[in-house]
């Protein structure tokens, strides 16, 4: 089957701000899919690609196959229409008015309106519960009433396909499902292909058939709401704490949020050390932040990826030179550091002749009695590029009172009990 939107490898910057990414997506007719992600991510922007305002600097967007990009406006506009996130309407003309501009691309160079056209205005702010204010005029109506003039407008089109930015925002509770249940009316009733951008992770996961998760303007997901909404997406992307449990009978997700505010004091007082490097460290890292536990940070090499992430959250880090071994200043550092700390996280980071010290740093904070998480101490041999020198530190490490962990689940969960303890 030929996709009715197919989206191809797009990206697109604004000057030098690189927006979207590679995006890569295909619609069906008849399907109603929800584009969400946090402000800022695109979504808006990759509407504009889709409806031809812009025209992205990479790849294609085809409509039955048809590049897009190069379709004449008018037919176009036969074919797609869309309701923008905000709409100025400056002058004082009725809704009657406004709807009849939806048929624009219908009427010839040098004519007018004809009956046809004022029979669909019609039936369609009869379908949008709008027949009732055609003589007044728009900017005498309310933020609700104007939206449903809008889709009005864009349905006066008779378009396939209906992109809406956001046009549920601003909107009371039950305004924001009338608009819904009409979009799912239209989708169902006359198999209209929808792209709604949506702020409410709810309303998107109640009305959408699919889910289209932005971060960053890179697809980080697509898939149906159970699939998208779970709360390791929502905080991979939002950086938000929820949780999500699905509804009866059609286990629809309803996501609620944890409140980040509130953080208790025996968390803000503890102090946790991570041993990383190459990278091992940086989910934990996005974990214990996030967490608002007090963190620092080493000895990680200057370039390393859990440097750059290190970096990014401003963590407290002891900081070698690129690809250096790590020198016996930096290692009396790092016991520093350890010496202020609680709790020390050793990563399941390879071991080298240039990091043995970080492994030694460990077995001295578990001998000053400090609680020692180690992160699969079972691969060890798999992992020591010192001929046999680390694995000999390792298993002087599991002779001391430390707790073995396997993932950073079990990580959290440890440094739990250690608190309550
Ligand atoms: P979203 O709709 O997901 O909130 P947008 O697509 O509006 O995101 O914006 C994505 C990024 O592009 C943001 O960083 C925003 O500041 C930037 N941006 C949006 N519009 C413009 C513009 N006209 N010129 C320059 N940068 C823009
Ligand atoms: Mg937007």
């Amino acid at each position: 089957m030929r996709s009715k939107i197919e989206v191809e490898a797009l990206s697109y910057k604004y000057d030098q701000l690189k927006v979207l990414e590679d995006i890569n997506f295909s619609m069906q007719q008849g399907e109603f899919i929800g584009l969400i992600g946090p402000n800022g991510s695109g979504k808006s922007t990759l509407l504009k690609n889709i409806n031809s305002k812009f025209k992205p600097q990479q790849g294609l967007v085809y409509l039955d196959g048809d590049n897009l990009h190069q379709l004449d406006k008018k037919e176009l506009a036969r074919n797609l229409a869309v309701v923008p996130q905000s709409t100025e309407i400056n002058f004082d003309f009725t809704v009657e008015e406004i709807v009849l501009m939806g048929r624009t691309p219908y009427i010839e160079r040098f004519s007018s309106e004809q009956e046809e056209d004022f029979a669909i205005a019609k039936e369609v702010m009869k379908l949008t519960n709008t027949f009732d204010l055609k003589d007044r005029y728009i900017n005498q109506l309310s933020g609700g009433e104007r939206q449903r003039v809008i889709v009005a407008r864009s349905l006066a089109q008779n378009p396939e396909v209906l992109l809406l930015d956001e046009p549920t925002s601003n909107l009371d509770i039950n305004y924001q499902l009338e608009i819904m249940n009409l979009l799912k009316r239209l989708n169902h009733e006359q198999e209209l292909t929808i792209l709604v951008v949506l702020h409410d992770l709810n309303l998107a996961a109640k009305y959408c058939d699919k889910l289209l998760l932005i971060d960053q303007g890179q697809i980080h997901s697509f898939g149906t709401p159970q699939e998208i909404i779970t709360s390791e997406n929502i905080s991979e992307v939002y950086g938000s704490e929820v949780t999500v449990k699905y509804h009866y009978p059609d286990n629809t997700p309803y996501v609620t949020l944890i409140d980040q505010q509130y953080i208790p004091q025996s968390k803000l007082e503890h102090k946790i050390h991570l041993i990383c490097g190459g990278g091992t460290g940086r989910e934990l890292m996005e974990q214990l932040v996030k967490k608002g536990y007090q963190l620092s940070c080493g000895v990680v090499n200057k370039q390393d990826s859990d440097w750059e992430m290190a970096t990014s959250y401003n963590i407290e880090t002891v900081i070698e030179e690129p690809f250096a071994p790590i020198s016996e200043a930096k290692h009396q550092q790092n016991l520093n550091k350890i010496k202020t700390a609680e709790t020390v996280i050793l990563t399941e980071v390879p071991i080298g002749n240039g990091n043995l010290f970080n492994l030694k740093a460990a077995l001295w904070a578990a001998k000053q009695g400090k609680e020692v998480i180690v992160v699969n101490g079972h691969n060890i041999e798999e992992r020591d590029y010192t001929s046999g020198a680390g694995s000999e530190l390792f298993k002087q490490l599991l002779q001391q009172e430390i707790k073995e962990v396997e993932d950073t689940v079990s990580t959290l969960k440890a440094i739990d009990e250690i608190i309550k303890n």
